[in-house]
């Protein structure tokens, strides 16, 4: 997907009808990101905390990774997006759940979670810092919550060192309004710092795959350089696969590219 002067190439944060609030099937996101001319989409349904999402125990995301990885010519990643418990960056996921997924997605939502009660901005970089060094976790998702505002000069760059992806966020710029500021900041910093992102859709319909308008409008407007956006170069995309990931041992059946 072109836009401005980025071209995105993949879809990294993307949900189907497993979570229930979303409405396509995964061959329809899959058939979608081939539609956009993306290469790679990550399927990554919410963890067990948010209402509606599969249980552990109905197998959902554990036999994901028999799905061939390429599909209609699309890269499928399989994931999960983990919903953080409280303020010591608790996970919802099980280790043998994250050990047969190759992608992980860590995540505020306001689901009331007795863990994350009277947040500030000690307890939640506290909280970040402790995601950071969470080994199954590659997305750092819509971070930008000012209720949950963290230390950028602190987080960040710890970000950068544990090879965590910032993610900025297309949806947040349509539901979470209140956080946009939040998010620029984010990214000022992550240009500060040199530390990667990702864009994403997080998409839970298929018209929504490859939908980046908002969130690359707000990185044109900061000049954010385009070599720190992971899914904006194929190349870099498959480094960080094969680098920071299991996916291409954990997926034996490959289908066609
Ligand atoms: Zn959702
Ligand atoms: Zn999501």
């Amino acid at each position: 997907m072109s836009m401005g002067r980025y071209h995105l190439i993949a879809d990294l944060h993307t949900h189907t009808l497993a979570s229930t609030h979303a409405y396509s099937t995964l061959t329809e996101m899959v058939q979608a990101a081939a539609n956009k001319g993306l290469s790679a989409i990550a399927i990554t349904d919410h963890a067990v905390s948010m209402p509606g999402a599969p249980k552990p125990e109905e197998f959902y995301f554990s036999c994901l990774h028999e799905l061939p990885l390429y599909h209609r010519g699309v890269m499928t990643i399989v994931g999960i997006e983990a919903n953080i418990m409280d303020f010591d960056g608790t996970l919802d996921v099980s280790e043998k759940d994250f050990a047969r997924l190759d992608w992980g997605i860590a995540s505020i939502h306001h689901l009331g979670q007795e863990g994350l009660q009277d947040p500030n901005v000690e307890k939640s970089t506290h909280l970040w810092l402790q995601v950071a060094k969470n080994p199954h976790i590659n997305v750092i998702a819509h971070s930008g919550d000012p209720l949950f505002s963290y230390d950028v000069d602190r987080v960040i760059p710890a970000f950068g060192e544990n090879h965590k992806l910032v993610e900025i966020n297309n949806h947040t710029f349509e539901v979470r309004t209140q956080n946009v500021e939040n998010c620029k900041k984010i990214a000022l910093a992550c240009k500060k710092y040199g530390v990667p992102i990702v864009v994403d859709s997080d998409a839970h319909f298929e018209a929504k795959v490859g939908y980046f308008s908002f969130a690359l409008q707000m990185l044109e407007e900061i000049d954010f350089p385009e070599e720190l956006i992971l899914n904006a170069s194929e190349e870099r995309l498959r480094a960080y696969l094969r680098e920071h990931t299991h996916i291409f041992t954990n997926r034996t059946y490959l289908g066609e590219e």
